[in-house]
């Protein structure tokens, strides 16, 4: 019997939504090298590397920061399993679709969980935390840095005294921010994070960078039991990552060797390029996105100062049919931009500028095809060009 189907052929699309974004070819040729074994020292020197490479990336010294296998969520999952006991009290900023999905995760790890709400677009201050906590204490502070359903930038500022007056560790998630925005993690006095490779690392999904302070790790060998997760226990992956106390590496599970060939290969991109030049092109080609947007009349909800350079909000305009846009970027331009979700479901669009996909080049076909989809739809609107080449020349 031959296949019954043919091999996949994906169409060609330039990934200009929340994630994932375009990859890089120098990390699809590395994904393609031949698998070695899991414990072979050749592998185990990439590992090293990978977490030598994600280090500077985080911002931090931390030895445990290494890939979950797995995407953003079980680095989510990993996280709360880890830091959370059955009947701690945790506290979660919410502005939006991920800090609502740490809510559940932490609810189903046993935490008592209490909401810190801020509108959807807005982000939270340390204060909000403080009185939220009423003079409790708490586990554990959670808090999304780049929130992918609204595009906002939360400042990690002041957050550290904010969970020490509750006795809390903190926890950032960091999907999005990571290779777009600064991270500083040592700088911000974070316990913990993770993050995503599908989105400003420019990899596909499939692995989830995760970065534990001592003091994170001090708490995990506290514990009176052991993590609800068996494939998210740190202390175990840490017995493979990092060594065992005694040398050598203690299988766990059979780690996913072309994606860490992949990682690797993300993230020799990102320090070739330097991390301040690449956070700079993401301010940059951002300018000339909003001013392109701004002349083609869209409104942005989230407000200057508070807006992700690499995750763009668009207002749909009264009488335009969100999604109608979205299908013709996608059909006649092959451009995939995302939907509001939400608050915002039906009435925005998530334009991404991530990675390898940040460039002029990108918002410009972004724009042009935007412009052209409005005007399908009967709106009259200008060659937003001019607006966003001005901003890039300024
Ligand atoms: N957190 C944030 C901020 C995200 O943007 C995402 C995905 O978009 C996730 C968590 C979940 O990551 P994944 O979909 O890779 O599991």
């Amino acid at each position: 019997m031959t296949a019954p189907f043919p091999s996949v052929a994906p169409p060609p699309r330039l990934l200009l939504g929340p994630g994932p974004s375009p990859v890089d070819p120098r990390v699809l040729e590395a994904m393609a090298r031949p698998t070695i074994g899991h414990l072979d020292p050749a592998f185990v020197a990439v590992m090293d590397e990978v977490r030598a490479m994600l280090q500077p990336l985080f911002g931090t010294s931390n030895a445990l920061t290494m890939p979950m296998s797995g995407t953003g969520s079980s680095g989510m999952e990993a996280a709360v399993v880890n830091l959370v006991e059955p009947g701690d009290r945790v506290l979660v900023g919410v502005n939006g679709v991920f800090g609502g999905r740490m809510c559940e995760v932490a609810r189903r790890a046993g935490a008592e969980v209490v909401r810190v709400e801020a509108p959807w677009g807005k982000p939270l201050s340390p204060d909000d935390f403080t009185r939220a906590a009423a003079g409790r204490g708490f586990r554990l502070l959670c808090v999304v840095h780049a929130e992918t359903s609204t595009g906002v930038l939360q400042d990690l500022a002041g957050l550290r005294t904010a969970a020490d007056a509750m006795g809390a560790l903190l926890l950032i998630d960091a999907v999005t921010s990571l290779g777009g925005v600064p991270v500083e993690l040592d700088l911000h006095g974070v316990d913990m994070a993770y993050s995503g490779t599908q989105k400003c690392l420019s990899c596909p999904p499939g692995l989830a960078p995760l970065s534990a302070s001592d003091r994170a790790l001090r708490r995990i060998a506290e514990r009176t039991h052991a993590p609800v997760s068996w494939y998210l226990d740190l202390s175990l992956l840490s017995d493979y990552w990092l060594g065992k106390r005694g040398g050598g590496r203690a299988y766990h599970h059979t780690a996913p060797i072309n994606m860490v060939y992949g990682l690797h290969e993300a993230l020799r991109i990102a320090l070739d390029e330097g991390l301040e030049t690449r956070f700079a092109r993401h301010e940059h080609v951002a300018r000339g996105l909003r001013a392109g947007l701004a002349a083609l009349g869209l409104e942005l909800p989230v407000a200057e100062g508070e807006r992700l350079p690499q995750l763009t909000l668009v207002r749909a305009p009264d009488g335009v049919v969100e999604a109608a846009v979205r299908r013709f970027l996608l059909h006649e331009r092959g451009i995939e931009i995302g939907g509001g979700l939400g608050d915002f479901a039906g009435k925005a669009w998530r334009i991404g500028m991530m990675g390898s996909g940040c460039t002029e080049a990108s918002a410009e076909q972004c724009l042009l095809g935007l412009a052209e989809a409005l005007r399908a739809q009967g709106a009259s609107v200008v060659d937003p060009m001019d607006a966003a080449r001005e901003a890039w020349r300024a």
